[in-house]
């Protein structure tokens, strides 16, 4: 039989690997389909149980993600050796950005939320990072109209470290409250802005 869920999470997979959102990855069409196999893995049937628990909701999306960036071909510029602190997690940051995207979607599609209950569950979500959801993130953060704090270096999102990610998601957390959004949205807000627009808050300017 089938079930209208199950296609729609299979067609998720699909769609959030695209040359915008693997860009920099550049994955050829076979590495494409491993990883879209990874994030059809993805069993929103186990979210209800962490519905109160963000801490084992947090581990949850830890093992999601690391399960997607074993699905990466070798690339020199990420050799994957978990003995190594300076290059150790490289490549997490497309793997958490690829799981992250795949959850938003999933929350704004009506199948997956009656089917999974996503609706109780989507406050958890996390904002996928990248170049342009951070930069404007600083500008926010240097604003400091909605807590002024101190974010994180952005280098390229293959060096992002999960420490790195988890400091920015704090953040995001603090100004998708501000504006009564979920946090996962944020990128709604930020995506696509030009440059010289990233540097300004989105918050006090909410009309660029
Ligand atoms: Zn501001």
């Amino acid at each position: 039989m089938y079930e209208l869920p199950d296609r729609m999470r299979q067609r998720l997979a699909e769609t959030v690997i695209s040359p915008s959102s693997a860009l920099g990855l550049n994955p050829g069409a076979d590495e494409q389909k491993a990883i879209r196999m990874q994030l059809r893995e993805i069993s929103l049937k186990e979210l209800t149980r962490f519905t109160n628990d963000p801490d084992e909701f947090g581990l949850w999306l830890d093992e999601q993600t690391a399960r997607v960036r074993k699905a990466f071909f070798h690339r020199n510029k990420f050799i994957v050796d978990a003995t190594n602190s300076e290059t150790g997690h490289y490549g997490w940051g497309y793997a958490r950005k690829f799981v992250n995207l795949f959850l938003a979607d999933a929350a704004r599609n009506r199948a997956l939320i009656d089917a999974y209950k996503l609706d109780q569950m989507e406050h958890l979500f996390e904002v996928p990072l990248d170049q342009h959801v951070t930069d404007c993130l600083k500008a926010a953060a240097k604003c400091g109209c909605v807590q002024p704090v101190e974010l994180p270096k952005w280098e390229r999102i293959y060096k992002l470290r999960p420490e790195d990610s988890a400091e920015f998601q704090r953040f995001a957390l603090k100004l998708s409250e501000g504006i009564d959004w979920r946090r996962h949205n944020l990128d709604l807000i930020f995506w696509r802005r030009e440059k010289a627009q990233r540097k300004i808050c989105a918050f006090c300017r909410p009309s660029i």
